[in-house]
């Protein structure tokens, strides 16, 4: 049925390992692990055995090796990653601070990922795509954002499916560029993956029954809410399905919305029941939070099957 592919930023992130002073003070530091939203999204779908591949652009410095060689270990297919001479890897710096928030100093603005650039290559991975994923992270740059738009005609077209995960900070939608490309993506979208108050933004509805309601009607087919601890919430023409969260230590949310959103997808692929595939998914964001880096927290199939079976969940 084809591979699942996406497109955006590839980076390392590099983590404090004091709370509270954050970068003033010299300290430990400890990484580089690989990281970038898409990275973390196809490095689970590739873990859980499912066709995958990246389009994005490293540099030809060691974070973008840690991040080629880590893909490829798990089973993605990185043929269109581009290798800049010219540019970095981005890098983002984060830190904890004692209320469990977290702060980050990016150094992403001329980074590689910034010159992804629609290539051969990636022409190549894209016109196999059985699969679609949007993040809204990366489409700020134009290439991208050229690429996901021309994809997805050719992608339906051929019985292939898309995804979004909004992936957003706010000021992306006060763009008006910004807003209309959201929308354009919005409007193919076959399973939308919002989490907090993405749903009201992009529904312009402030109640969730009637954020639902409008998403539907302007042919999104199935939203999943990602609910942080609480669990997940999937919604269709045929109703609305919850599934609580595993009660787990949380060391490290970075990159739990990512696993979720692949694990969710992967799994419905396979013909899996919607309250499986939320488990399966609520499972794999829960991991992830319980281990430090981004990446470092994705699953197999068989860790969570042996995680589903070791751990409480919440209550509904
Ligand atoms: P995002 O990272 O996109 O903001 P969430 O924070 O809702 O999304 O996390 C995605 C999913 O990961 C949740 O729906 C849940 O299944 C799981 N998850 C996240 N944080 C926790 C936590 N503290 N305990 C258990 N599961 C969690």
């Amino acid at each position: 049925e084809g591979k699942i592919v996406t497109i955006g930023e590839i980076l390392v992130e590099i983590m404090a390992t004091t709370l509270g002073h954050g970068f003033l003070e010299a300290q430990t530091l400890i990484g580089p692990f690989p990281s970038g939203a898409p990275a973390i999204f196809i490095d689970q779908v590739g873990k859980l055995g499912h066709p995958a591949a990246i389009v994005s652009a490293v540099g030809d410095d060691d974070f973008g090796t840690v991040n080629l060689e880590r893909l490829k270990q798990d089973g993605v297919d990185v043929s269109a990653v581009a290798i800049h001479p010219g540019a970095a890897t981005g890098s983002a710096f984060v830190r904890y601070r004692p209320d469990g928030g977290r702060d980050f100093v990016f150094n992403m603005r001329d980074s590689a990922a910034g010159r992804i650039a629609a290539t051969p290559e990636a022409g190549a991975v894209l016109a196999e795509a059985g699969h679609l994923h949007v993040m809204g992270s990366g489409l700020p740059v134009p290439a991208v954002f050229g690429m996901v738009s021309a994809s997805i005609p050719a992608i339906k077209a051929r019985g292939g499916t898309v995804s979004f995960d909004p992936n957003i900070r706010v000021e992306m939608l006060r763009d008006p560029a910004g807003k209309a490309a959201f929308q354009t993506v919005l409007a193919a979208t076959d399973l939308f993956l919002p989490s907090g108050e993405e749903l009201s933004l992009f529904s312009g509805e402030a109640d969730e029954g009637r954020a639902i309601a409008a998403l539907l009607d302007a042919g999104v087919k199935e939203i999943v809410l990602k609910r942080g601890k609480a669990g997940a919430s999937h919604f269709d023409r045929d109703g609305r399905t919850d599934v609580p969260g595993f009660i787990v230590e949380e060391i490290d949310p970075t990159g739990a919305g990512d696993s979720f959103g692949a694990t969710f997808l992967v799994a419905r692929r396979l013909g899996k029941s919607v309250e499986d595939c939320l488990r399966y998914a609520n499972a794999a964001g829960a991991r992830t939070v319980t281990v430090k880096g981004p990446m470092e927290g994705t699953s197999s199939f068989a860790e969570l099957d042996a995680f589903i079976a070791a751990t409480p969940v919440g209550a509904a």
